[in-house]
């Protein structure tokens, strides 16, 4: 690790840290590009315009190292984050290529602290804390909480200790496990359940049933942990997204995420949808129907939250507090819905890049 070479703030104020909204959808930021359509629709100054690979920046600010892609959610962008693993040690998510060339690995327990001792040095009063990796969730309870007291050692104000993680891996942990490390001040984890619909998360390679996900989400609940969770449109393919989007809805409206986000399926080179697709053997949505597929969700969900389907993947960027801001988003939606230029979205998804 590299001395810090000054002072700085936390991130550096000039770091663009284009990150990404979820890691798995790995998109760069299409801001400028995206079809007129969209941007008459969209909703505001999105936050899209964000997050991506962070290491080479941060190294080059000499502040706290970073071996991996580094990925967080837009609205972790102000967060300090700090490396606790890299790579992915499921990597079998048919639309993901993002880790395929590294292996999964745990950041040292030494390394982790000294990463935290410069930190601190720069932001003693964090009051929350963003781990980076594809799923930091699955390093194991162990791991996890000797990190998790590192941070409440260093840290004296911190509140919470957030990451990705998978609905595998909570299956990984006990109740009383859960719990420890709720009081320890993990949570604000970022769920990427793509769907609640079995058939859609066998197509994607999840390795959970809408099942765990509900039963696995309530779990978190009674330890007490904040989670947010990832929908993913298009991705049950043609025809079949507002059955998947209504399957869904009735599920996680027993839930209680402190943010429902989207993402919408983008055939990258390399992954296994690209196969398929090439082959014949899956026929992916229009972007009209990925549209219909987030006024399903927008009219069904029914807890209060804040839905976000900003990330650069979404053509129709729209958010807010639902349900205060439902008759707005449905508003956007059924516009985008009426004047849709099929060919320019879909020419915008074509251009869509990994960084
Ligand atoms: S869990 Fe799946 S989507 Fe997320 S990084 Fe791993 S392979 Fe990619």
């Amino acid at each position: 690790m590299r001395a810090l070479k000054s002072r700085r703030s936390f991130p550096p104020r000039t770091c663009p840290t284009p990150f990404t909204w979820r890691g798995c959808c790995r998109t760069t930021d299409p801001a400028s590009s995206r079809p007129s359509t969209a941007r008459s629709t969209a909703a505001t100054n999105a936050p899209w315009k964000t997050i991506g690979v962070a290491s080479a920046r941060y190294e080059e600010e000499g502040l706290v190292e970073f071996s991996g892609r580094t990925w967080r959610p837009a609205f972790e962008r102000w967060t300090p984050v700090i490396e606790a693993t890299s790579g992915c040690a499921w990597g079998r998510c048919a639309f993901c290529t993002l880790y395929e060339q590294e292996r999964f690995r745990v950041v040292p327990l030494e390394r982790f602290c000294r990463d935290l001792d410069e930190l601190k040095a720069v932001v003693p009063s964090a009051r929350r804390l963003w781990l980076t990796g594809g799923d930091p969730f699955q390093m194991g309870f162990r791991h996890l909480e000797d990190r998790a007291l590192a941070v409440r050692d260093r840290l004296i104000k911190m509140q919470t200790i957030a990451m990705f993680a998978s609905v595998r891996d909570i299956k990984r942990y006990s109740d009383r496990e859960l719990h420890r490390l709720s009081l320890l001040r993990v949570g604000g984890l970022v769920i990427g359940m793509e769907s609640v619909d079995d058939r859609t998360l066998a197509l994607a390679g999840k390795g959970y049933t809408a099942r765990d996900v509900t039963e696995q989400c309530l779990r978190l609940e009674r330890a007490g942990m904040e989670y947010s969770l990832i929908y993913m449109t298009g991705l049950a393919g043609d025809g079949r997204g507002r059955a998947t989007a209504r399957r869904t809805v009735e599920a996680v409206n027993n839930l209680r995420p402190r943010f429902f986000g989207t993402t919408s399926l983008t055939i990258f080179p390399g992954s296994r949808f690209e196969r398929r697709v090439r082959e014949g053997s899956f026929a992916t949505a229009s972007e009209a129907e990925r549209i219909d597929e987030l006024i399903e969700l927008v009219r069904g969900l029914s807890f209060r939250t804040f839905f976000d389907a900003r990330s650069p993947t979404n053509a129709i960027p729209v958010a807010g507090l639902l349900p205060y801001d439902r008759d707005r988003i449905l508003a956007t939606l059924d516009h985008a819905r009426t004047h849709i230029d099929e060919d320019a979205l879909a020419a915008y998804r074509r251009e869509l890049r990994e960084p």
